[in-house]
């Protein structure tokens, strides 16, 4: 069914999800749930989400696949083996489509569909929906369950379309083309989290590699191997305790080690000791029970930098990899159990572009300050307008036709990190000032999806038709997390995509919310419980007295 009529009184629909990755796929089933008319549109041309899109070589989960998973359904935790602790892209998107079938939420959607604009209508209460197909759909609720880092950054350097040779994107790497590397000159521009998983693997296969790298990151060994059979049989004997239990962590996750010690009651040697111990755990950020003071952060950040350069054999390269500039998560950290190592080979070269920087791209490769480097191939691992970019990519009108991309031109604003003043019944999972990237993705998706369709059946139980927080909240709200951001060493000034200084011109602002996972899930049903005294209820409309 579809609508032109952007103040029709009758919805097409109950809810509109848009996305089905993580959140979508639980989105459409709960909707169902709850006894709601739901319909999905997808970009992809299958479930996944980031999962589908980013398909480069190497691509995996760093932390552990058995936590970053769905626990709504005891049955699919017990009929789903995980190959491995860090599973890889393909079997992530294989279990979202496992999911899907399961939860049977396929027919809801229309995938090979971008949605271009939703329009609120004050006097009808309801939602318009556009797509690229050129198609209107009215609904009363709207979900953009779209990720955090679902649109590609712009590749911001002079003669992109020039290069001759083939150019992929880590972002959105070909999917029905068997992408041949072996033999080829490949560039790399980016060594983020993707470029770090992708460029052993393309070590395996090119002739020549040359990795650009503009800003060194943190690389700490990864988690990997077969799936502990303990581990296993705990999760499957009481998925829900684990539901609740990953709901009290601070990251929504389970690490395996946590010291247990505080930073300020050891001696040198002491400390020494800890970081062995959690290196060797594979979790040395969490060294120390206070691991977040800075002066624990700065011992960290010296130790990683120390087993860094020491992996890297040639001496200038292992200088120029190790990231001096920045502490430790002041950036998204990478982790990697080969990346290092990648440089010891002969055909692998950095090239540092704090030192020669790109100049231009040619049709024969990429000229620098210093050289011309031939290439066949360039793969741009550059990254994404990360967390308000794809609600920015749409164009989204509110009450009395405010736009979005007006309201956030100074950066994001919200409350609990998914709804917006002037935007009634629209939820953000996902996006900017709730956990999202900095806990577990699986875990905020039930739970903020959960929030959502709570809030939702409220207004349903009350006979309210809609709600929107009110300015206040979202003042109060930007206010707590600039509270807890300033308290993270090198996060207010270091460049990175978690502010927005990776996109040229986007206003800076520390979009995540960095009170923890437990704090923020407290802080959502503390509201609900209370009747939302932090938001705005929309008043009958002519739409709502008619039925
Ligand atoms: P990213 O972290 O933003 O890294 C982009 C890289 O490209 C950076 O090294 C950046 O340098 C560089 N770059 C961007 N524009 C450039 C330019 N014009 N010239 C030269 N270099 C340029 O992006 P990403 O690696 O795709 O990762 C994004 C996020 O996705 C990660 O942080 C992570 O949250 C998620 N991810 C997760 C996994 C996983 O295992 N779970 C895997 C991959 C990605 P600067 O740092 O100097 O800007």
């Amino acid at each position: 069914m579809s609508s032109e009529l952007e103040n029709s009184t009758a919805p097409d629909c109950d809810v509109i999800v848009v996305g089905a990755g993580f959140a979508g796929i639980y989105a459409l089933w709960k909707a169902r749930q709850c006894g709601l008319d739901v319909r999905g549109f997808e970009r992809g041309s299958d479930v996944g989400g980031t999962w589908y899109w980013n398909a480069y070589p190497g691509a995996r989960c760093d932390v552990a696949s058995y936590n970053y998973a769905y626990f709504f359904d005891s049955e699919i935790v017990r009929a789903w083996d995980w190959s491995d602790v860090c599973a890889g892209q393909n079997e992530i998107q294989r279990y979202l489509r496992f999911v899907a079938e399961r939860c049977d939420v396929l027919g809801s959607v229309t995938f090979d569909t971008t949605v271009v604009s939703a329009t609120y209508a004050k006097e009808t209460g309801l939602w318009t929906v556009r797509t690229s197909n050129g198609e209107s759909t009215v609904c009363r609720y709207l979900v953009l369950a779209v990720g955090a880092l679902s649109e590609p950054k712009a590749p911001d350097i002079e003669g992109v379309d020039d290069f001759a040779g083939k150019a992929y994107f880590t972002s959105s790497w070909p999917r029905d083309e068997d992408v041949d590397l072996k033999g080829k000159r490949v560039g790399v521009i980016g060594t983020g989290s993707s470029g770090v998983q992708a460029i052993p693997e393309i070590a395996k296969v090119a002739s020549d590699v040359f990795v650009f790298q503009r800003t060194a990151n943190y690389v700490t060994p990864t988690s990997g191997g077969p799936m502990d059979p303990d581990i296993v049989a705990a999760l499957r004997a009481d998925p829900q305790a684990v539901r609740s239990e990953l709901r009290e962590t601070f990251g929504g996750n389970q690490p395996l080690y946590v010291g247990e010690e505080r930073f300020h009651d050891l001696d040198e040697t002491g400390r020494e000791r800890a970081l062995w111990q959690a290196w060797d755990a594979r979790e040395v950020p969490l060294a120390f029970r206070d691991a977040h003071l800075p002066e624990a952060n700065a011992a960290i950040s010296e130790f990683i930098r120390k087993r860094m350069h020491e992996q890297v054999e040639d001496p200038w390269t292992a200088d120029q990899i190790v990231p001096w500039d920045h502490p430790y998560g002041g950036k998204r950290p990478c982790m990697s159990d080969v990346y290092l190592q990648t440089y010891n080979l002969p055909h692998v070269r950095l090239i540092s572009l704090k030192e020669t920087p790109i100049e231009r791209i040619i049709p024969e490769g990429i000229v620098t300050s210093a050289e011309t480097i031939p290439l066949d191939v360039i793969v741009y691992a550059t990254g994404f307008d990360a967390i308000s970019g794809p609600v920015r990519a749409m164009n989204i009108t509110g009450i009395d036709g405010v736009a979005m991309n007006d309201v956030w031109q100074n950066g994001p604003v919200n409350y609990m990190g998914t709804m917006v003043h002037r935007f009634p019944n629209l939820f953000l999972p996902s996006s900017a000032m709730s956990p999202s990237v900095l806990s577990n993705m699986a875990t905020l998706a039930e739970q903020q999806i959960d929030f959502i369709f709570d809030k939702i059946m409220w207004l349903e139980a009350n006979g309210r038709p809609g709600l929107h927080p009110s300015e206040e909240s979202q003042i109060h709200w930007q206010k707590e997390n600039l509270r807890f951001a300033e308290r993270i060493p090198g996060a207010l000034d270091t460049d990175s995509w978690y502010n927005g200084a990776n996109v040229p011109g986007k206003p800076r602002q520390y979009m995540v919310y960095r009170g923890g996972f437990k704090r923020y899930h407290d802080a959502c049903y503390a509201e609900l419980e209370s009747d939302f005294p932090g938001y705005e209820l929309v008043r009958k409309t002519e739409a709502n007295r008619a039925s």
